[in-house]
């Protein structure tokens, strides 16, 4: 049993850990350190409302006052430098150190930086912190041109809502379709011709060659087709890296992402790593993955809470995520990797459809466009183990999965 626990990362991952290590009856000191200065806050809400309300404010993951109530000493805005590993503490900047018996990274992941002149232009902005999100609000007051490169979720909401907002937006995308690392082609395609229909110019297959300025300030991007876009604000969505080079330089076992095993333990025994910087074998698929979603980094937390307090469990979590990009709400549950087998529930001109991805023969994932019951459904079924058959998709599945229930529960 541990008596000095350090959380590094304040982030939905770093919060929920503290959090539950209280309420599985951990006593010890417990500290949680970020380099973030604002109070703990949901992320999801930066590329959504937070983009759209006429007052924002951010969401706090947690009041003020819960820290102080759960003996939690917080410390926003200090940057971890070290683990000292052999000392068994942490160092900051200014030398002065925290020690630890258990340490919990949570340092989650950064936008990955465009390696392009013009990168660094006023007007060229990137989206991961509440400081961020401001920056994004303030410069989207007074650009009528807009470009997102980069066609995933954080790229494609902010394009949607600033489109509606009545601004010329062009998304630039590299590969051959919007959303292609994380969701179906069909799903790819809907959301497309969705974003189309609202406004959004979506180019794809196209690179960025540069970005253009003058007097230090955005002007244009130039597509590798030679194409010149203009442009008061660039928001670059390229996707994240994780925040590993903490455990990296205290060396810990990193493959893009800091390894832990099913109980979140890294390669040495006394630290765990949780959320967007850990990476885990995923038990349905065999995959190692790395995930990026608020379920992750909330079960990731819990499951270390359960690990640090004497418990071996092994983690199964169904993943699921979120996002909405204009009048659409993507949810996923499960993972695609591996699907051999995809069936199609409600269509795609009713702007209403899921995609139920089978891997040998068992159900492995669902992708849902504004089927919210069908996301839950999946989730049920994939966390309690019940696959239906592929061609009973589209039939009415909760009464399949209820009787299953019954059939069991009786046995
Ligand atoms: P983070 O939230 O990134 O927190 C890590 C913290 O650790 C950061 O504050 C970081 O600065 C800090 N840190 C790193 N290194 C150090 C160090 N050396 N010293 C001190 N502090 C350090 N997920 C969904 O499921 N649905 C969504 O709709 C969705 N929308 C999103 C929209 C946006 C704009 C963003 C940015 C993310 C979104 N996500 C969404 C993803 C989700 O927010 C992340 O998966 C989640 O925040 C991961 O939590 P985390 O605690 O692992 O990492």
């Amino acid at each position: 049993m541990v008596d000095r626990i350090v959380i590094v990362g304040t982030g939905h991952a770093g919060v929920q850990a503290a959090a539950s290590l209280r309420e599985e009856g951990f006593e010890g000191k417990l500290s949680l350190v970020g380099d973030d200065d604002d109070l703990p806050y949901h992320k999801p809400p930066l590329s959504k409302a937070f983009l759209k309300d006429s007052e924002p404010r951010p969401q706090v993951l947690r009041a003020e006052a819960f820290y102080e109530g759960a003996g939690v000493d917080l410390r926003l805005g200090r940057r971890v430098e070290a683990i000292d590993r052999p000392g068994r503490r942490l160092v900051f900047a200014d030398g002065t150190a925290l020690d630890f018996d258990g340490l919990v990274l949570a340092t989650g992941s950064r936008p990955r930086p465009l390696p392009l002149a013009g990168a660094n232009l006023d007007g060229v902005l990137s989206l991961r912190s509440l400081a961020d999100a401001r920056v994004l609000r303030t410069r989207m007051a007074d650009a009528g041109d807009v470009v997102v490169i980069g066609g995933g979720f954080i790229g494609l909401e902010v394009a949607a809502t600033l489109a509606a907002g009545g601004r010329r937006v062009t998304v630039i995308e590299a590969q051959d379709r919007v959303l292609g690392r994380v969701v179906a082609a069909p799903i790819s395609a809907h959301v497309a011709r969705r974003l189309a229909e609202s406004g959004v110019t979506i180019l794809t297959g196209v690179g960025v060659a540069r970005i253009e300025g003058r007097d230090g300030r955005v002007e244009a991007v130039e597509t590798t087709e030679g194409r010149r876009i203009p442009a008061r604000l660039v928001l670059v969505g390229i996707g994240a890296l994780a925040n590993t080079e903490l455990a990296g330089a205290a060396g810990l076992d990193i493959a893009n992402g800091i390894r832990v095993d099913a109980g979140m333990h890294t390669s040495v025994p006394e630290i765990l790593a949780i959320g967007d910087a850990a990476r885990f074998r995923h038990e349905g698929s065999g995959a190692e993955v790395r995930l990026e979603s608020v379920q992750n980094a909330t079960d990731q937390a819990k499951l270390a809470a359960r690990s640090l307090t004497g418990h071996h469990e092994t983690y199964r979590a169904v993943p699921w995520f979120w996002s909405d990009i204009g009048d659409m709400k993507l949810q996923m549950a499960g993972l695609t990797t591996g699907s051999d087998r995809v069936a199609m529930a409600g269509k795609p001109e009713d702007h209403r459809f899921s995609l139920f991805h089978f891997r040998d023969g068992r159900l492995a994932a669902v992708e849902s466009v504004n089927r919210p019951a069908d996301h839950m459904l999946a989730r049920r079924m994939l966390a309690e183990g019940f696959s239906p058959p592929p061609e009973a998709v589209g039939d009415d599945l909760k009464a399949m999965f209820q009787n299953w229930q019954a059939a069991r529960g009786a046995s």
